[in-house]
């Protein structure tokens, strides 16, 4: 079914105070459009756990910075809604700018912990106070009992997640597995800058971040795993931001035997910058 659009922060209000007064649950899923399976996939999920889902669209300039793709980020509106709608989603809000940054706007939420775990942070330093400003306006702007996020951006997850525990915000953050292609690569809004030949290398992340995994669990150090994974990446001409083991809850470098882990990757391919992380 169409999902109802809803304009403007005021329009959302009375849709979400029509839900509160019905008595249903309802879970939000922020995206910023270009939406696939990824995202549906969430939308599903909210489905599972709430009465309603409202998917929200919004391009966030604060979470670009000024060399990024910002300008040419993939936008589909009619695309997202059938797509959307396909899933389950009840309503979509899609805000005007000043409906999330009206004038004068002069409020951030940055975070260290998580946020500062030198992995995203170290290459998009704007990135995470963008985004938990954002994250935090609109659980506050729509109330919803839940919030699903990807595990795709692992580091996000935890960010958002932290956020939301330290600032009292009533919304369960929830995290969902990643969804991917047949051959592993991590669907991502970004997987359309990809050239054929850029395209059919990138499962290569998720190749060797699988391999390092299964060496730690065979014992390897994770920063010996880590290493080899990258260098195996660099040879077949990636350009590496980081691979790295991590505790998977604070994000900070593995110090405790038998701790749960997560490796995390970000690298370049060609000119599209990939990232993706599995559990160990
Ligand atoms: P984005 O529109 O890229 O900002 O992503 C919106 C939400 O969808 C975030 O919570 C992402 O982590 C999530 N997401 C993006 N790609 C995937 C994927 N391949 N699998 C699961 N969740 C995803």
């Amino acid at each position: 079914m169409k999902p109802k659009t809803l304009r403007t922060l005021p329009d959302l209000r009375r849709e979400m105070a029509a839900w509160r007064d019905k008595g249903l649950r309802y879970a939000v899923v922020p995206t910023m459009g270009a939406i696939h399976e990824g995202h549906m996939q969430l939308v599903r999920e909210g489905l599972r756990r709430a009465d309603r889902v409202i998917t929200t669209i919004f391009v966030n300039p604060k979470q670009f910075a000024a060399h990024e793709d910002l300008d040419k980020y993939p936008r589909d509106e009619p695309g997202d809604l059938l797509k959307l709608g396909k899933a389950g989603s009840n309503a979509v809000y899609l805000p005007r700018p000043d409906d999330i940054y009206p004038p004068g706007f002069s409020t951030s939420v940055s975070l260290t912990g998580p946020a500062r775990a030198g992995l995203e942070d170290r290459f998009r330093p704007h990135f995470f106070t963008g985004v938990a400003t954002i994250v935090a306006k609109l659980l506050v702007q729509t109330g919803a009992d839940l919030a699903m996020f990807g595990e795709k951006d692992y580091q996000q997850l935890r960010v958002v997640t932290r956020m939301a525990r330290d600032l009292d915000l009533p919304t369960e953050v929830i995290g969902i597995p990643t969804v991917r292609e047949d051959d592993g690569l991590a669907m991502s809004s970004r997987n359309v800058y990809l050239s054929f030949a850029e395209r059919r290398r990138a499962t290569a992340i998720f190749q060797n971040l699988n391999l390092a995994a299964e060496a730690i669990r065979n014992g390897r150090v994770p920063s010996q795993a880590a290493a080899q994974a990258a260098r195996r990446l660099r040879d077949q001409g990636f350009k590496i931001d980081y691979v790295t083991a991590r505790n998977a809850e604070t994000l900070a470098r593995p110090s405790i035997p038998g701790e749960r882990l997560r490796l995390l990757a970000a690298a370049w391919n060609g000119k599209t910058r990939l990232i993706d992380n599995i559990a160990v």
